[in-house]
């Protein structure tokens, strides 16, 4: 039996206008090469200069990690070959990061588990490779060189795969509730390079560790983790060793192939950046942007109980993603019943959303549409299971609720004479339902119920039909 100790290092664009030590843009999707200037494409004589903003989201991000702050910054160069960063140098920070010591709480299947943050650091991200599938070159973009990247390292304290996935699962949700980074994964804001090794059970030195590259989500890394595992555990049985290196994930054959042995710290020379002057942060200005940082899920979920009383599970899943809980609230301002909003985005909105693979914060339709199905319940518009219906056909953004009930014609049957027709026909063809019915058997009006609102294509009003079947058929008891 082996233990599994896994630690991950998370890379994550700060959600800036310009670049990390120059004015160029950060958007993305421009134009190949568009947004470069001297300073990030390292041209001599070109001279660095630090974005203050990078510095306090970066700052945001270590306090409400509960990290320890350095107030001495400085940057260190890690020197290394790399086609896509052509200063051959990265800027980061390398003895003295920006953070050190901090925590996060995750949610695992074994309940709530405290993971050290070994370190936050602020660096510089590379440009991209682009290798077209036909011709023999290959191209390169430097847009993204330059980008201010914040870089979370845990300590080694997850145990399982499923562990790094709530973990990062957990980290991207506080990014975003502190608005410093987008964390769109398909864009590469957020990435994770992912460190394991397997300790036998009864020795408490761990194992060689390898390091995982190139997963592209989440599910990514778990899988890769997954395979990782199995990978070594085989090994260890023969008695073989597991050689430290950098492996990369193959999402099409679901395997990790080997790509470098590991280099060591020593390998990238580092050295004081001499072009960016250290500085002291002040105690008020640490001090100013804690102040500043916005409630975070915990504190949200525990307001939700309070001020929604809501059940502590409802609150724990609303909250668990910003655009979710944001949402909720505004939904909760336009229909004042809480527990009704948090039941249909539990199991109605979510498990659609979930099912198509759709992030909440893209979702197409806005709050105003979402209630206005339980407003049409509670005119008597449209009936529950009609409303379960609506909202896989709202998803797409293009129609209203309101829209698709009066297109669809799904208006519930509430005039009795309605009801009454559709009654009289499901009595008459089935007789003998209606029959043992009448002698007591209670079964029997279930079915006949069941049949009256698939004739209406579930459109007659529950109650209605109710009150209509029974009159028609006659129970003493009921008359
Ligand atoms: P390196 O110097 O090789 O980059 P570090 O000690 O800096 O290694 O750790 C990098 C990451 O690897 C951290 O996230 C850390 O938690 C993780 N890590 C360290 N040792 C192990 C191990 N034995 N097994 C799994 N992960 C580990
Ligand atoms: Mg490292
Ligand atoms: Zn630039």
């Amino acid at each position: 039996m082996y233990q599994t100790v896994i630690g991950l290092e998370v890379h994550a664009h700060l959600d800036t206008k310009s670049k990390c030590f120059c004015g160029c843009s950060t958007k993305f999707g421009q134009r190949p090469n568009s947004q470069t200037c001297p300073v990030c494409l390292g041209l001599p004589g070109s001279l660095p200069v630090l974005n203050e903003s990078a510095l306090q989201l970066a700052l945001k991000a270590a306090l409400a990690l509960k990290c320890r702050v350095s107030k001495f910054i400085k940057f260190d160069r890690k020197n290394y070959f790399y086609p896509d960063l052509p200063k051959n140098f990265q800027i980061s920070q390398y003895d003295l990061p920006l953070s050190h010591d901090g925590e996060l709480y995750v949610d695992t299947e074994s309940g709530v588990k405290k993971i050290r943050i070994r370190r936050t650091h602020l660096e510089e991200d590379a440009g991209k490779l682009i290798h077209p599938e036909e011709g023999k070159e290959s191209l390169v973009d430097f847009n993204r060189c330059g980008i201010a990247l914040l870089e979370i390292v845990s300590e080694p304290d997850l145990n399982s795969p499923q562990e790094a996935y709530d973990y990062l699962s957990r980290l991207k949700a506080i990014l975003e509730y502190l608005e410093v980074s987008d964390c769109n994964m398909e864009e590469g804001s957020l990435r994770c390079d992912a460190n394991i090794s397997l300790m036998p059970e009864g020795r408490n030195t761990p194992g060689e560790k390898v390091e995982l590259k190139n997963m592209n989500s989440f599910k990514g890394v778990k899988q890769a983790l997954e395979y990782e595992m199995e990978r070594q555990k085989a090994l260890l049985d023969k008695e073989e060793k597991v050689v430290q290196e950098t492996r990369l994930w193959d999402a099409l054959n679901c395997v990790t192939v080997s790509m470098r042995s590991k280099e060591e710290a020593h390998d990238y020379r580092y050295f004081p950046e001499p072009d960016l002057a250290p500085f002291v942060l002040d105690e008020k200005y640490i001090k100013k942007i804690k102040e500043s940082l916005p409630e975070l899920p915990k504190a949200k979920a525990e307001r939700f109980v309070r001020e929604y009383k809501l059940p502590q599970y409802d609150a724990g899943v609303l909250t668990c993603d910003k655009y979710l809980a944001d949402y909720f609230e505004e939904c909760v301002k336009l229909y004042p019943k809480p527990k009704v909003i948090s039941n249909w985005i539990m199991t109605g909105l979510l498990a659609h959303l979930n099912e198509r693979n759709i992030e909440v914060r893209n979702l197409k339709f806005k709050p105003k549409s979402f209630v206005a199905i339980f407003q049409m319940m509670d005119e008597g518009v449209i009936n529950g299971k009609i409303a379960k219906g609506i909202l896989p056909q709202m998803l797409d953004g293009k129609r209203e609720a309101r829209d698709i009930v009066k297109e669809k014609d799904m208006q519930q049957i509430t005039d009795a004479k309605g009801v009454e027709g559709i009654v009289r026909e499901v009595i008459a063809e089935n007789p003998k339902p209606a029959a043992d019915y009448y002698r007591g058997k209670d079964a029997a009006f279930a079915f006949l119920i069941g049949q009256v609102m698939r004739k209406s294509g579930g459109r007659a009003n529950p109650q209605i039909a109710n009150k209509i079947l029974k009159e028609k058929l006659g129970r003493r008891d009921n008359a």
